[in-house]
């Protein structure tokens, strides 16, 4: 087990607002004044740091979040992006030049699967993709061209572990970086105390937690972050993609309870995962004995945060599935909406949106049905009600439990009065 505690690291850091205020100022400028033209050449030729030059580059606001993640996320530097989007593309980009080929699992975000197979090949960067589980496949897949091994430490959406230890050496043996997305995982596991050598992030998911804006981050070495913001040749600088400064500040407040969401989000995901598990159903959770890395998680984990607000249930076609997420929106389990990580529960089917970007007979041969509904499980206070309202909803449409739904926790038992 990792003894790493990144929910400490965030807090034991203090800052303060330009009148001591609790929350630091937010920056409300895209330019900064320097009181002589030499001090401005000198950060341009890096003879200096510390100051600021203009927004795109670094602000204050940014820095702050940037330092928390860093700390989060025990690195030595991060930068953060208009998106988890531009995290990937930026770190992609500045890592490949053309001719270079990408090691990358099979089971990726949609988004970064159509980034590495339809939109890099244009820029003369390819990808094998491989079953990331299959270690022999990776080791066979790196060649002498390769320059980094991509996956999420857990899968969308089928919520498989990564061996980042055992992908760390493959990685390192070859000389070329091994770069995660952890966005499925904040506080969960820590990817750079694993072998990674870079973390990104989609911040708009569980690190914000409410659903409210797209952000993204890169957390790695100190150099790298510095190469990724080069005025003349950094990705993140040239490409352009920052974050607002009053959205980084938004975020850094709300990633203040990340390590109090989380455990929140696996103590109802684990409830409902072991309940619809009971049922009969297929669940992808990997908190359940079932699932094929539940041991390799128990080894990689940070302890004390569970196993995750991500679950995915097999409703084997297509039109259960549908019938299914409809009839739960409208008994007010949650939305049906992609995304994940907000405080209500959210749903939808992969196949048919997070994840159409994958070609179906690729997605068969991961085992993604098309049934398959990918639940980003909310912050409810009483589960038990949910998990009832969701037997509902597959009586409703046909499924078991038909007539009665009988949760594992003993509902009959008298409950505390609420006042
Ligand atoms: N990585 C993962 C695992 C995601 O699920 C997503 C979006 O759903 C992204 C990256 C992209 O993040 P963003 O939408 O913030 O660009």
């Amino acid at each position: 087990m990792a003894s790493f505690d990144p929910g400490s690291k965030v807090q034991d850091y203090l800052v303060f607002g330009e009148y001591g205020g609790v929350n630091p100022s937010v920056t409300d400028s895209s330019t900064y004044t320097f009181l002589s033209p030499d001090t401005m050449e000198a950060l341009f030729d890096h003879e200096i740091e510390g100051c600021f030059l203009y927004s795109r580059h670094w602000n204050p606001s940014n820095k702050y979040l940037s330092n928390a993640l860093a700390r989060m996320e025990g690195a030595e530097a991060a930068q953060v992006t208009a998106s988890g989007m531009a995290a990937i593309s930026d770190t992609i980009l500045q890592l490949c030049k053309t001719g270079d080929e990408i090691v990358a699992s099979r089971t990726i975000y949609g988004g970064t699967y159509a980034l590495l197979k339809n939109f890099l090949p244009r820029l003369g960067i390819r990808t094998k993709f491989v079953n990331i589980q299959d270690l022999k496949a990776v080791e066979k897949a790196v060649n002498k061209r390769t320059r980094l091994i991509f996956c999420e430490t857990m899968s969308n959406p089928l919520l498989e572990i990564a061996d980042l230890p055992a992908l760390g050496e493959i990685a390192h043996a070859h000389k070329i970086q091994l770069v995660v997305d952890n966005t499925f995982s904040p506080m969960l596991f820590s990817p750079l105390e694993l072998g990674a050598d870079i973390v990104v992030h989609s911040l708009t998911k569980f690190i914000n937690g409410t659903s409210d804006c797209v952000a993204g981050a890169i957390c790695g070495s100190d150099e790298f972050i510095h190469q990724l913001l080069d005025v003349n040749s950094g990705a993140s600088m040239l490409l352009g993609p920052v974050l607002d400064s009053y959205r980084a500040a938004s975020i850094l407040k709300n990633l203040h309870s990340l390590h109090i969401r989380m455990m929140k989000h696996s103590e109802n995901a684990q409830y409902l995962a072991e309940n619809l598990e009971q049922l009969g159903y297929r669940v992808f959770y990997p908190g359940l004995n079932s699932h094929p890395q539940h041991e390799l998680m128990k080894e990689l984990m940070n302890p004390g945060y569970g196993y995750g607000g991500m679950l995915a249930l097999d409703m084997e076609d297509t039109q259960t599935a549908s019938r299914l997420m409809v009839k739960m929106q409208q008994e007010k389990v949650g939305y049906l909406a992609v995304s994940l990580g907000y405080f209500k529960t959210l749903f939808s089917s992969p196949g048919h949106s997070t994840s159409s970007e994958i070609p179906e007979e690729e997605r068969k041969e991961m085992g993604m049905s098309d049934g398959l509904v990918r639940i980003s499980i909310g912050l409810d206070n009483d589960i038990e009600r949910t998990f009832k309202r969701i037997c509902h909803c597959l009586s409703a449409i046909g499924k078991r439990p038909l007539p009665a739904c009988r949760p594992k926790t003993d509902l009959d038992k008298p409950r505390k009065m609420k006042v």
